[in-house]
């Protein structure tokens, strides 16, 4: 198959936690395999909820991945007739993947990108902060505050505990209004 287009381009699907952000990427890299374009997924090992060989959303919809340590091994798995690269849970890849999609979009691919803006306490995840500037398009979802029913862009932490990264989900964190959110717990 040959691409799409010579000219490449970088998607950001961006917005909290339980916005919906993996359905989106799902949702427009099971279009191109319908069209027919050559779709490889990858995402960091960081993130194993649900399944491992697959991006997964909180709703349980599911697309074949390629699980990545570090995000040097992208490019090595990546093929000329390659035309849609998706890359889910950006914020917690290294920060050389800006430069990976950077290069995959010079070289002819669509790159769709799925990641974090905010950390639990609402500061810019880099890589995704980055990207955002870099990109042609960027799409910023929200969820429901699960206090008050309005929209909902922070990801508050319902556990005490400092580190940067905590893998989890329901019962670990919630969607939040900015009225609503809580850094201090
Ligand atoms: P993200 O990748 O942004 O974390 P997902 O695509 O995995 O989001 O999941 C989105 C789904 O999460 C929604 O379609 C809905 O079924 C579910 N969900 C659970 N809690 C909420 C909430 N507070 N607001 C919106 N959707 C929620
Ligand atoms: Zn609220």
């Amino acid at each position: 198959m040959r691409h799409i287009s010579d000219v490449g381009w970088i998607e950001v699907i961006t917005g909290c936690m339980y916005s919906g952000k993996t359905e989106e990427l799902i949702k427009r890299l099971r279009r191109a395999i319908i069209a027919k374009q050559s779709v490889k997924v990858f995402k960091p090992m960081i993130d194993n909820r649900y399944s491992e060989d697959k991006i997964s959303s909180h709703n349980r919809n599911m697309l074949e991945a390629i699980v990545v340590r570090h995000s040097d091994e992208i490019l090595p798995l990546v093929e000329e007739n390659d035309d849609v690269i998706g890359i889910e849970e950006v914020q917690f890849f290294d920060e050389k993947i800006i430069d990976v999609c950077k290069y995959l979009a010079d070289n002819g691919k669509r790159v769709i990108v799925a990641g974090l803006d905010q950390d639990y306490l609402g500061q810019p995840f880099e890589n995704t902060m980055r990207l955002m500037a870099e990109a042609e398009y960027v799409t910023k979802l929200l969820a429901i505050c699960v206090k008050c029913g309005n929209l909902a862009n922070r990801t508050q932490r319902t556990v005490k505990k400092k580190d940067r990264i905590v893998v989890g989900s329901v019962g670990m964190y919630e969607a939040r209004c900015r009225k609503c959110f809580d850094p201090e717990l």
